[in-house]
């Protein structure tokens, strides 16, 4: 079924735009229509999803840019060049820059613990930052927030101390930042919270691991990236204009209730 044309003259930047789910939503959301910035620590698998993106809507023009989110500098560099090339801020921005370092909290180092925090929680900060900021500034009245938390924020995973806590802070995060911007600038701020997605971030995970953990999914499978893209794709569209300040699982119900 071909994707509806909800993103038509939207200009959208998803980080970790290279690999999995987020390279699933910049091919979901050039497919409904938006020019997409796509952004990631590897300017080469940035690229490769360039490449991919279909384009011949109205207006379109895709670019892809490298950016490491957890450097403040690194971050305005890239809101400065999207800016620049586009004549305007993006008015949907997805953080799904993400990594793991998993250990147990016995053995977890202290370098591993900030670096996964750096990345995930303080790179969805800076970004959410950054965009909200070009967009208040250039008198924009409507935005796209979206971030990417995780089902283990809420329920934890051994092995994650560090992982666990950084999504549980992008969930406090979204929800703040929903609270001082939708009234007054009319950006709306949500989050998704992916259960287990094939892509490379869970090929690290031993197989025994995965098979125990698919046998406690309600829906009986791993999701695909395509299946929370298609959630990033409603969050982005006016389809979900009522909507803010929300986590929204992509879980097929494991840990329900
Ligand atoms: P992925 O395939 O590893 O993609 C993550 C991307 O982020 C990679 O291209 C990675 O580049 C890039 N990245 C890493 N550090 C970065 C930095 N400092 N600045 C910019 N880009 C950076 O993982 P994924 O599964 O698609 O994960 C996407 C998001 O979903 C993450 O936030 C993850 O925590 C979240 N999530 C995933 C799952 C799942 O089951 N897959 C579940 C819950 C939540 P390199 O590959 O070069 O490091």
């Amino acid at each position: 079924m071909a994707a509806p044309l909800r993103l038509i003259s939207r200009l959208a930047v998803v980080t970790g735009g290279g690999s999995g789910i987020g390279r699933a939503v910049c091919q979901r959301f050039a497919a409904e229509g938006a020019s997409v910035v796509v952004a990631d620590i590897s300017e080469g698998s940035a690229n490769q999803t360039l490449e991919s993106l279909p384009q011949g809507h109205r207006g379109q023009e895709h670019m892809a840019l490298g950016v490491d989110v957890s450097s403040k500098d690194s971050v305005e560099k890239l809101v400065t060049s999207i800016q620049c090339r586009y004549f305007q801020p993006p008015s949907v921005c997805v953080s799904a820059a993400g990594i793991t370092l998993d250990e147990f909290l016995l053995k977890m180092e202290e370098k591993d613990f900030d670096r996964v925090i750096q990345v995930n929680l303080k790179g969805t900060y800076l970004l959410t930052q950054a965009v909200s900021k070009a967009l208040v500034a250039s008198g924009s009245t409507k935005g796209s927030i979206i971030t990417v938390g995780s089902i283990v924020g809420k329920v934890g995973n051994i092995g994650q101390v560090n992982y666990s806590a950084s999504k549980a802070g992008v969930e406090g995060l979204t929800r703040t930042a929903a609270k001082e911007l939708s009234s007054r600038f009319g950006i709306r701020c949500n989050c998704v919270l992916p259960g287990f997605i094939t892509t490379p971030m869970t090929d690290k995970v031993p197989e025994k691991v995965l098979s125990k953990v698919t046998s406690m999914i309600p829906l009986g499978r791993m999701g695909e990236p395509s299946e929370v893209a298609d959630v990033c794709a409603f969050l982005a569209s006016d389809d979900s204009r009522y909507i803010t300040g929300v986590s929204i699982e992509v879980a097929g119900g494991l840990f329900i209730g």
